[in-house]
């Protein structure tokens, strides 16, 4: 499947804030955005400088969420789909969706220190979901279905210098953690006001209905 493959900094600068994809690193002074807060090529500092249209407002917040979640267009553009279908608040139902993945829990657990290092994981068949392997990374949790790291992969250095160095599933009200068993659980679908992420996802509506 295709994926993204250039430097995921680059990402960041062009948003112009930190997107956190690269675990730890995002924490230290090697940040991209701390040392260069202009947007990648060459006229990046100019490009950060310009007015933005609404539209280009929408774009780019369209552009954030897909990047933070490391989802292509057409998928993206999937997710909208299926939101839009169902009811209630549509960019609810995104943020949702998208963080019903599997790799973004694995990553909300705390199993990896980054959604990339997330889908790693899966992709390798380190994790189970009610002792079955997936390796899907886009597969949609369900509420009360148990994430677990494989007996075979708990020795996995990665997943414990993450649990160690950026925390994070135990706090979150949404998950449930438990770090001794390497398992965790989506207790239920969060409201937008428990997604930890500042995005205006109606800005992507707004685009996506033109
Ligand atoms: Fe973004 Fe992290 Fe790179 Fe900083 S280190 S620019 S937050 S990916």
């Amino acid at each position: 499947m295709a994926r993204y493959r250039d430097a995921n900094c680059k990402l960041c600068r062009r948003e112009g804030e930190k997107l956190f994809l690269k675990g730890t690193r995002c924490l230290s002074s090697k940040c991209a955005i701390e040392r260069r807060q202009y947007a990648p090529g060459q006229h990046g500092d100019r490009r950060m400088r310009r007015k933005v249209s609404p539209y280009g407002l929408q774009l780019r917040e369209k552009q954030k969420v897909r990047r933070i979640y490391g989802v292509l267009e057409s998928q993206f553009r999937n997710y909208f789909k299926k939101a839009d279908r169902k009811t209630g608040v549509t960019g609810e139902i995104l943020l949702q969706l998208l963080e019903s993945r599997l790799d973004n829990l694995v990553f909300r657990l705390g199993f990896a220190p980054s959604r990339k290092a997330a889908r790693q994981l899966v992709r390798h068949r380190h994790v189970t979901v009610d002792g079955r392997i997936v390796d899907i990374p886009s597969y949609s949790v369900r509420p009360g279905e148990l994430l677990k790291v494989r007996d075979k992969s708990k020795n996995l250095g990665l997943i414990h210098d993450s649990l160690k160095e950026v925390g994070r599933g135990d706090e979150i009200p949404w998950l449930r953690l438990n770090k001794a068993a390497l398992e965790g659980e989506l207790l239920e679908i969060p409201k937008r006001a428990d997604i930890p992420l500042t995005v205006n996802e109606q800005f992507i509506v707004e685009l996506y209905s033109k």
